[in-house]
């Protein structure tokens, strides 16, 4: 993956005890390689290594008290401008605010219609969902589905054949209704296709949308820029939903998108259920992309599923570095709720590497909740001083085995050491204010 063959070409720099032009110069080709292995446009790598390689000289890399950790930062700060630098707002002015969703068959449209609007609705908005896709019977019933599932109005005209007439309909009932926000689905098609274009220009003309949306599969790559291009020359959209990033995060499209097509991407979708969305942050991104998890975004889902308090407990000991073994089982236990498991824990830094390979379901964490729960109160607060009779006493107590405990210390122990890495690298600057 991107994130395998990164941390390949760092290695490169942070074995050394001394850095050189030599070297520096053979990680930045290195990284060119992943990313263009990772389907990022050649311009693209080629313009962003060239900028990580300035950086690394004006910034004096070779004689920094540790260079590995600089170079890192160099590549986080440029591959988080690549994508835009700071998360981009939608624009939801107007009554209603029209916000209008474009994209291939199977992009996620439909499924992203959903998320948003039960987003929307979460602030306490009125929002109305519009079944714009009139040629397959299945996907008015689709978005009905969705619709009853979050509780959300969804207009349709199943026998009408007309598009713009069924969008421009939905927002004379919408004005009637006092509805804050209309989210027009439409109809995609396997590949770019001119009646498709024609069709979504036309009800683009008709309604004047406050927001269009352009909706990509990121798992297409190189092909997702590409169709990001057409679009835009017709629709002129105003920014970029990328779908599908569950799981191991897959760089390219992310990183090629905004480069290209000068658009920001504004969302991310990584699941098929409704709470599967996040607001895009290139800076989250990057740490993803770099293999460095992503704190911020499971605090705040976290503080979706639980409360408050414990949440700002949660995010102080994370920036003190005193997140213990009962934080982590907590959290294991907030996650459980939470759905996608995997997912999750990717976010979790040094976890995504971990169980990239490895099936996680909720029953896998019995054995981890065991372990822990084994342990005294002491323990849990400081594993160091778990030596070797308490872990056999603990493998005992949990019907597991020393090297489960063995096992658990150590990914605990990875853990903190990248919490630690993180809270260094950003500082109290940004880390800081998210963390508030
Ligand atoms: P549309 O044709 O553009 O409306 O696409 P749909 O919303 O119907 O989605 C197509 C398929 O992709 C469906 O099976 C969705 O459940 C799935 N899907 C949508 N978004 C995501 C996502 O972020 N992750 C995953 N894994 N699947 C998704
Ligand atoms: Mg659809």
């Amino acid at each position: 993956s991107l994130q395998d063959k990164l941390a390949g070409a760092f290695k490169t720099l942070k074995g050394k005890g001394r850095i050189t032009d030599v070297n520096i110069a053979s990680t930045v080709k290195e990284i060119r390689r992943a990313l263009m292995d990772a389907d990022v446009n050649y311009k693209v790598a080629k313009e962003v290594t060239d900028r990580v390689k300035q950086e690394a000289l004006d910034r004096d890399v070779k004689i920094a008290v540790e260079p590995g950790q600089l170079f890192t930062k160099i590549v986080q700060e440029e591959l988080t401008q690549l994508m835009g630098g700071k998360a981009q707002p939608v624009n939801l002015q107007g009554s209603p605010a029209i916000v209008l969703i474009a994209g291939l068959q199977g992009s996620g449209k439909t499924t992203f219609s959903g998320k948003f609007a039960s987003y929307l609705k979460k602030q306490g908005k009125q929002v109305m969902l519009v079944a714009g896709d009139i040629y397959r019977p299945a996907a008015i019933t689709q978005l009905q589905v969705l619709g009853e599932q979050i509780g959300v109005d969804v207009y349709a005209e199943p026998e009408n054949k007309n598009a713009v007439d069924i969008t421009q309909n939905a927002l004379k009932e919408a004005k009637s209704k006092g509805k804050n926000i209309i989210i027009v689905d439409t109809a995609g098609r396997l590949a770019v296709d001119e009646v498709m274009m024609k069709e979504v220009e036309n009800i683009k003309k008709a309604i004047n949308p406050t927001e269009v949306l352009f909706v990509v599969d990121s798992m297409t790559g190189q092909d997702a820029v590409n169709t990001a291009k057409t679009f835009n020359e017709r629709l002129d959209f105003d920014g970029v939903v990328l779908t599908k990033l569950d799981g191991d995060a897959r760089g390219g499209a992310a990183l090629s998108v905004k480069a290209v097509v000068d658009k920001p991407i504004k969302f991310m979708s990584t699941g098929e259920k409704m709470e599967d969305l996040d607001i895009f942050h290139p800076d989250r991104m990057a740490n993803r992309i770099l293999g460095m998890g992503d704190v911020i975004s499971l605090v705040e889902r976290a503080q979706q599923a639980y409360d408050e308090d414990e949440a700002k407990k949660l995010n102080k000991k994370m920036r003190e570095n005193k997140f213990d073994l009962n934080d982590f089982l907590s959290q294991l236990q907030q996650i459980k709720k939470m759905g996608n498991v995997k997912d999750l824990m990717g976010m979790i830094p040094g976890m995504g590497k971990a169980i990239k390979d490895i099936d996680i379901d909720n029953d896998s964490f019995k054995p981890i909740e065991a372990v822990i729960q084994s342990m005294t109160p002491g323990e849990r607060e400081n594993p160091d001083i778990i030596n070797g009779p308490r872990r056999k006493r603990i493998a005992n107590g949990s019907g597991t085995s020393i090297q489960q405990v063995n096992n658990l210390l150590k990914q605990f122990e990875q853990m903190r050491k990248m919490m630690k890495r993180m809270n260094k690298m950003q500082g109290s600057g940004k880390l800081g204010k998210l963390f508030g």
